[in-house]
């Protein structure tokens, strides 16, 4: 099964689609990529929803990345009493320690070590923001607040507290544990959430240790201050517009995220806007008109992948909803504006000679009109240079890696099949041909253009450009 598009869906996982069977309609919706959101559920759970991945890639035969996007050190009440209670305008709430389930007047706030950073004359924010709060008074074991702007407050909900500097790095004990678990089970991507410093993702660098990628999730200010030393050492990044939107101001949000996508695609680094991309698609099946212009504008601004999060883990029509980003995008990159955005965007590359035969490939592709630029690639690195180059010809990449194909699923452009190594010339340009035709990426008659390293099964820099027409003799063989 290939793709008509560019640009990648990440899909949220959540007790809407837990199931093997909604995984693979989701999968055939169109999702390239699978979030595991670890500030929900326990690692059983997570374990359980890794199998059924795992099964039905191995049922559709082809790639899938999975993404353990860890909590960090994300604040949330507690438990409220029936789920759900309403804070009214002008009453006192209570934030304290108390693990019994909150009401109109309390909630449990277990996160003892922020206390002492929150002052009178804070604001605490409930539920994205929605839920307004102001403290007069600041314990601790209990911070007692005025409410500004009420709201229903369910279990769980995030607490941001945008004036208050708070002494966390951005691994918590939760955190570890995740990880550890996140690469035993051997996923693709880890997402640090809440990321402040460039220190934050260098600590989980190590911890990492290259067993996984590394997505920098940018939801604080402070991480918009250190952006570019941030993305130096996190392999990806993504626009975390939810907590964002709190942390600042909401106008800004746009202009960020515009700031961001620039600066990772000008370094190379795969980049995800994720957050209230289909909102509404929650409970109706079909997206508001501003929701289906924003999804097309994080494509056209350059975006490698898109994210659905409450749309695909709670929402009543989570297979909808991935159907409704593949349509848009598949509308969006045919559109004659996108592909001048691309050429514009067209980025200068270092002076290597991996980096001259990526931009050499691209130029062929479009001087003789070929379908597709077939890549061999060790690490992956070959794959990511060629979709920063973004060609509006297909790229196929090939690796002995599964956990490389797995990976490469989150970047734009990228279409990856796990096979066997090749040790020569012509395996090289044969198996190249049979698989693009076999991929449906071009047809008998087609011209590509196979990058690659030489000498073969040698992890080493691209210095190979070969241009290939395919002929019916080509497939037999
Ligand atoms: P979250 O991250 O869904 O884990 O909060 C994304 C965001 O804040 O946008
Ligand atoms: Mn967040």
């Amino acid at each position: 099964m290939s793709r008509k598009r560019k640009t990648k869906i990440i899909a949220t996982l959540g007790p809407a689609s837990k199931s093997q069977k909604v995984i693979e309609a989701l999968y055939k919706a169109g999702v390239d990529t699978f979030r595991l959101n670890m500030s929900h559920g326990d690692q059983d759970g997570k374990r359980e929803l890794i199998g059924n991945i795992r099964a039905v890639e191995e049922k559709v035969g082809r790639p899938i990345a999975i993404m353990v996007d860890l909590q960090g050190p994300k604040l949330r009440v507690g438990m409220v009493k029936g789920g759900k209670v309403k804070l009214k305008r002008g009453q006192v709430f209570t934030l304290d320690l108390d693990q019994t389930p909150g009401d109109q007047t309390r909630v449990n706030f277990p996160h003892p070590e922020v206390y002492s950073a929150i002052e009178k004359g804070h604001s605490v924010l409930l539920n994205d923001g929605r839920i307004r709060l102001t403290v007069e008074k600041a314990g601790k074991s209990a911070i007692n607040c005025k409410i500004k702007i009420g709201g229903d407050l369910s279990h769980h909900k995030g607490v941001n507290l945008p004036n208050a500097i708070l002494p966390v790095g951005s691994l918590t004990p939760k955190d570890k544990r995740d990880l550890q678990f996140a690469l035993e089970m051997g996923v693709e991507w880890i997402a640090l959430s809440f990321v402040q410093r460039a220190a934050d993702v260098r600590e989980a660098r190590k911890l990492i240790g290259g067993r996984a990628g590394m997505m920098a999730k940018i939801e604080k200010p402070a991480a918009l201050k250190e952006l570019e030393e941030i993305l130096t050492i996190a392999d990806a990044t993504m626009v975390a517009r939810g907590d964002l939107g709190v942390e600042c101001k909401v106008e800004e949000v746009p202009i960020i995220q515009k700031n961001i996508i620039h600066t990772a695609r000008s370094m190379g680094k795969p980049v995800v806007v994720a957050t209230q991309m289909l909102e509404s698609m929650i409970t109706a099946p079909m997206p508001t008109r501003a929701e289906v212009s924003d999804v097309a504008n994080a494509i056209f601004d350059g975006a490698d992948a898109i994210m659905l999060s409450a749309e695909t883990a709670v929402g009543e029509y989570p297979v909808e909803a991935a159907k409704v980003m593949d349509k848009i995008a598949a509308q969006i990159e045919s559109d004659p504006a996108y592909r001048k955005m691309l050429r514009q965007e067209a980025l200068a590359g270092t002076p290597s000679t991996d980096d001259a035969i990526t931009a050499a490939a691209r130029q062929v592709t479009r001087t003789l009109g070929a379908s597709a630029i077939v890549t061999y690639t060790t690490s992956g690195s070959t794959a990511l240079r060629a979709a920063r180059e973004r060609p509006m010809a297909q790229i196929l990449t090939l690796t002995p890696n599964l956990h490389v194909a797995r990976k490469l699923c989150l970047v734009w452009g990228l279409h990856t099949v796990k096979t066997k190594d090749v040790r020569s010339f012509e395996e090289m340009t044969g198996k190249a041909k049979r698989m693009a035709v076999r991929h449906g990426l071009a047809r008998v008659g087609d011209k590509i253009v196979i990058t690659a390293g030489v000498p073969f099964g040698t992890p080493g820099s691209t210095n190979v450009l070969h241009i290939v027409e395919i002929k019916s003799s080509d497939m037999t063989s």
